[in-house]
């Protein structure tokens, strides 16, 4: 089962993303993660993404559509996985639609996670992030147990710097220029669903799970 997640930045994509990884076993693809681990270790490809992050820009499909190949190569993706973050403009969607092609493979579903700008400058403003594994919070709609710590792993968590106020509305203008019309473009696959992510985290999470039985 190959999947991938559509949305606007903050919209749910990685939370329901975690929660299909869980229910059906196959690993959650974040490039998001990915740059951000690579920024933390002080990589080459940390350096080059960090000033486009930061920016609230896409990092450029040079540096993008090689690690992401070369990840969905690795053993754990032979039973599929969720794409959480990427594809995120037309150029990297036909890659992977070549890719996949070589290996008489394709997406089966792509989900789109549907929330109004509106409401996504609260989402981000309250999101709190595991710098260790990658789990994410909501100060108001999915505070941790104890504040400031991840429930799974005791890290603290931290605000990612992206999603202050200032980049937030840069990222939804580069969602709407450059990542929307890969709604278009999944839907000429035949393969584009859509939920209403406004809803609970649980309500988004059964209408996914009806959509991938
Ligand atoms: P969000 O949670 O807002 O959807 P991500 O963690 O997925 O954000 O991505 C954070 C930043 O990392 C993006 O704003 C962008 O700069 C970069 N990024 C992540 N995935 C991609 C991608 N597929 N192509 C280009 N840039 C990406
Ligand atoms: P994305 O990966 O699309 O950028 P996240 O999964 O990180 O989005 O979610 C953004 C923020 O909104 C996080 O703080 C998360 O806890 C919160 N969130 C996710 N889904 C919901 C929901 N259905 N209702 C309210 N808040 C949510
Ligand atoms: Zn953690």
């Amino acid at each position: 089962m190959k999947i991938v997640m559509l949305g606007a930045p903050g919209a749910g994509k990685g939370t329901q993303a975690r929660m299909i990884s869980e229910e059906f076993g196959i690993p959650q693809i974040s490039t998001g993660d990915i740059f951000r681990a690579n920024i933390r270790n002080q990589t080459e490809l940390g350096k080059k993404a960090k000033s486009y992050m930061d920016q609230g820009l896409l990092v450029p499909d040079e540096l993008t559509l090689d690690l992401v190949v070369d990840r969905l190569a690795k053993d754990d993706c032979a039973k599929g996985y969720i794409l959480d973050g990427f594809p995120r403009t037309i150029p990297q969607a036909e890659a992977l639609t070549r890719a996949l092609c070589e290996q008489n493979s394709k997406i089966d579903y792509a989900i789109d996670v549907e929330v109004p700008d509106e409401n996504i400058v609260q989402r981000m403003s309250g999101r709190r992030a595991c710098p260790v594994c990658g789990a994410t919070y909501h100060i108001h709609f999915n505070p941790p147990v104890q504040e400031g710590i991840c429930d799974e792993c005791g890290a603290q968590l931290i605000q990612r710097e992206d999603d202050k106020a200032e980049t937030v509305q840069k990222r939804l203008d580069v969602y709407h220029a450059q990542t929307q019309p890969l709604i278009a473009y999944y839907k000429e696959q035949g393969c584009m669903y859509s939920v209403d992510g406004t809803r609970t985290m649980e309500d988004v999470f059964n209408d996914i799970h009806k959509i991938l039985k």
